[in-house]
């Protein structure tokens, strides 16, 4: 099978050192492999996007010399999909509507777990849609951190999968649209390791094949905290990508060849020096 990566950014702010390495990491992978890479938008969540941020990120990556290989995929224009995946869960009673409020979620410790709502039925009211977990543990083996287990219930008990507002949750368009797009690995930052037992557990309730997983060790600030994009922490300029770009793969363990002088030629020459096999586990130095 042909080798098909991605970087599916939200747009909540312009990249960061954190998001470019995600993209520097995503595209390297798949260029090692000899595969295709793949940007999609994540814009499914119109009150945490901010204005203009999805065409500014768009603009910057082929700066930094990251070119799609394919048209970029927006989410906001897969709803259609999402309303099938719900579709398929509902016949298959796999999910169930929700009028808990905030005050009674802290009550169980803000985890549904009980498979059904403890609140009763507001009719005038849009229920959100949990995913009914059962007491089950997902394991898989992350390509850089290793064998991982989560306690599905217990960590995260029965997730949401659309929300009061009508809008489908991160989780349920990112595992429709990976198997969609035919990704064969996810390559994206360990922020997101936690999410990955909820995605297998919707791929394994869809249908949908689970692609490998390698989570990159997360850029920290000077402080130690993880940057973010809607705190625009550590922007990286795409008028002077050259620096970052350099930050980014020296941060992937790649060292930055300074004789090149054109983003798309540096991101050459370190391919010619990438193993993903030699990519360290956890952040020990931080972005400059
Ligand atoms: N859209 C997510 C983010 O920007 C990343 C999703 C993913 O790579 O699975 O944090």
């Amino acid at each position: 099978m042909t080798y098909r990566g991605r970087f599916a950014p939200s747009p909540t702010g312009l990249l960061h050192a954190g998001s470019l390495a995600a993209a520097v990491g995503s595209w390297l992978c798949a260029r090692h492999a000899g595969g295709r890479w793949l940007v999609r938008m994540e814009d499914i969540d119109p009150p945490r996007e901010a204005p203009g941020s999805a065409q500014a990120i768009l603009a910057a990556l082929p700066a930094f010399g990251l070119v799609a290989d394919e048209l970029v995929i927006y989410q906001s224009s897969r709803i259609a999909a999402y309303d099938a995946a719900f579709e398929q869960l509902r016949k298959a009673d796999l999910i169930f509507p929700c009028w808990c409020s905030r005050s009674e979620l802290t009550i169980a410790g803000g985890i549904h777990r009980d498979g059904r709502c403890i609140a009763p039925p507001d009719p005038h009211r849009a229920p959100a849609w949990r995913m009914r977990v059962p007491d089950k543990t997902v394991t898989f083996v992350d390509e850089l951190q290793g064998p991982q287990s989560q306690p599905l219930r217990e960590v995260v008990g029965d997730f949401v999968i659309r929300r009061v507002e009508g809008f489908y949750s991160y989780q349920l368009a990112c595992v429709v649209d990976d198997a969609w797009q035919g990704i064969t690995q996810v390559v994206r930052g360990n922020d997101l390791l936690d999410s990955t037992p909820r995605q297998i557990w919707l791929q394994h309730c869809l249908n949908l094949p689970t692609p490998r997983y390698l989570h990159l060790p997360l850029v920290l600030d000077s402080e130690g905290r993880k940057l973010s994009k809607s705190e625009r922490s550590q922007e990286v300029d795409p008028s002077s990508p050259m620096a970052s770009l350099r930050r980014a793969l020296s941060f992937l363990g790649v060292m930055p060849d300074e004789s090149a002088v054109h983003p798309s030629e540096l991101l050459r020459r370190a391919l010619d020096h990438f193993d993903p096999n030699q990519l360290t586990r956890c952040s020990d130095h931080h972005a400059a």
